[in-house]
């Protein structure tokens, strides 16, 4: 696939060329895998819009099922490192964080036969240590610059599709890195929030054609 995007230091997806379109957005989904059923709700959605996503999973939760990592796979997603325990990186020793990460490093390429190239600390929280970790691993490090607060909204909450909408166009611009994660309503506002983009005349950009280093 053809590098055709680079992400900058606000970890946005900028094009390299002129001739690129820059009206994209990328597509995250954290902290799985969890559930068969949500994962296949994600990919049925991003199939209906021809959409790819990057997959930030964490260790312990691929432990209890590898399964449903290879599900990602099967299914087209890009699975990104998201460290081993979900803990804030940036206050821990450098041999703590390099094995937070470079476990998942492992465990991903037992189960999927790849390694992955993209990295997100847990909490947005790795620090100059969590960067280092990550560069020694070939791993792009990125937080995100659009967050949808899907995290903040409780099960019984009333709205959360128009919350989400609304979160992530506030924040909307071209090169936007949305963050969502692997919850069930977040699977459920996901085929609006996508067509609303759309409407706005936003593309998803396919992270396999994002460089690997930050410009
Ligand atoms: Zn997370």
């Amino acid at each position: 696939m053809p590098l055709l995007y680079h992400m900058n230091k606000n970890y946005d997806i900028k094009p390299n060329d002129e001739s690129t379109n820059k009206k994209v957005v990328l597509l995250t989904f954290d902290d799985g895998p969890k559930e068969a059923k949500t994962i296949n709700s994600i990919f049925d959605t991003l199939e209906k819009h021809n959409a790819k996503a990057i997959f930030f999973v964490n260790g312990y939760r691929i432990k209890e099922h590898p399964e449903l990592l290879k599900l990602i796979q099967e299914r087209g997603g890009i699975i990104g490192n998201h460290s081993w325990d979900h803990i804030v990186l940036k206050d821990k020793p450098y041999a703590a964080v390099k094995k937070q990460i470079e476990d998942v490093q492992r465990i991903v390429k037992e189960v999927t036969g790849e390694t992955p190239v993209f990295f997100r600390p847990p909490h947005g929280a790795g620090g100059d240590v969590g960067k280092k970790v990550a560069a020694e691993n070939g791993l792009l490090y990125m937080t995100w610059s659009n967050g949808s607060l899907d995290w903040t909204m409780g099960e019984k909450e009333a709205g959360k599709t128009g919350k989400i909408i609304k979160n992530v166009t506030d924040q909307l611009h071209s090169g936007s890195n949305i963050l969502m994660h692997e919850l069930p309503w977040t699977t459920e506002a996901l085929d609006t929030l996508l067509t609303t983009l759309e409407g706005k005349g936003y593309g998803f950009v396919d992270p396999r054609s994002i460089e690997l280093k930050v410009r």
